[in-house]
């Protein structure tokens, strides 16, 4: 396995990109918006710079990460000599199921192609390919730099052996992996969906504040962070659409709180628009 291609350069893609070239993989990072690839250059560069500050990568390390890592606005060139790509786009079924089938005609006939969704079907995603069984959900965790666990899905069709190279790519990631078998949601996004459902909704009735909602998870549960200052995190539109699949999917339980639908319409999307339950600005 050496190289590792990455489709979308938002908040996951361009951590995935940054973790898989400080472990040694060639990485082709490619978006559909050149500001955003150029955003991501920039914010991949910078991360380097203040990990090796901080001593946590050695200078060498992050000269030898820059080599490995390029841009590519074109998606045939970006992939069509990866061993693996992840696909980390918007959480929308059609979106993705496009990309895939793009991925599966631009690609060697062995190349894995995984998807970084946090709630959506793998076997629906494989079943636009003809190579369903090495299609494969790979969720990983913001920022994903620091957080330990993939999360591995399997759809209907996915092979052992997709399920072993993907296990292998995350141990050479340095992290930690669950196998999960398909069901909306998998394990952590519908844990935490609810959690911070349930939050909103507290928050929503007057129960306490956000501060004392979070401090009370923190504190009380041992929770790392609150469930508001994670969806704040997280990015409250991306929090919407898993809300509404798993409304969707699984029922009432999962009914979005109104008051995150109203912060979403009004631009709060948390702190990369400078608000949401707590103000950034
Ligand atoms: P984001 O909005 O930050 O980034 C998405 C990127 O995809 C954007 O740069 C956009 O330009 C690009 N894009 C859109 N259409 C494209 C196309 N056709 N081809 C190439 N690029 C395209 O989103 P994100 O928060 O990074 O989420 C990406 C995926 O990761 C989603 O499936 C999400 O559910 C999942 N995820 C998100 C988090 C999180 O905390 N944000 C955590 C785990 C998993």
């Amino acid at each position: 396995m050496q190289q590792i291609s990455v489709v979308g350069a938002g908040t996951m893609g361009r951590g995935i990109a940054y973790t898989a070239a400080l472990s040694g993989f060639r990485v082709k990072l490619h978006d559909i918006d050149d500001s955003n690839l150029k955003q991501a250059e920039a914010s991949i560069e910078t991360l380097l710079q203040k990990s090796a500050d901080k001593g946590f990568i050695d200078r060498d390390q992050s000269e030898a990460a820059k080599q490995q890592l390029n841009s590519e606005n074109d998606l045939q060139a970006a992939v069509h000599e990866a061993d693996v790509v992840i696909e980390a786009v918007l959480e929308e079924i059609p979106l993705k199921v496009e990309i895939f089938r793009k991925l599966d005609e631009y690609c060697p006939d062995q190349t894995v192609l995984a998807t970084n969704t946090s709630t959506l079907s793998p076997t629906e995603i494989g079943a636009a390919t003809n190579r369903p069984e090495k299609v494969i959900a790979m969720h990983f965790f913001n920022p994903v730099h620091k957080m330990k666990l993939i999360e591995i899905i399997k759809g209907l069709d996915t092979s052992e052996k997709t399920v072993r190279i993907v296990q292998d790519l995350g141990e050479k990631m340095n992290k930690e992996t669950v196998e999960v078998n398909e069901f909306p949601g998998f394990v952590t996004s519908r844990m935490n969906c609810l959690i911070g459902n349930e939050a909103m909704n507290m928050y929503m009735e007057g129960v306490a504040s956000a501060e004392d909602i979070d401090k009370a998870l923190k504190l009380g549960l041992n929770h790392p962070m609150g469930p508001l200052e994670l969806a704040d995190l997280v990015g409250l539109d991306s929090r919407l659409r898993n809300m509404n699949y798993l409304y969707e999917t699984l029922g009432e339980k999962y009914r979005p709180c109104p008051l995150l639908l109203k912060y979403v319409k009004a631009g709060k999307l948390g702190r990369k628009s400078g608000e949401g339950f707590y103000n950034y600005r």
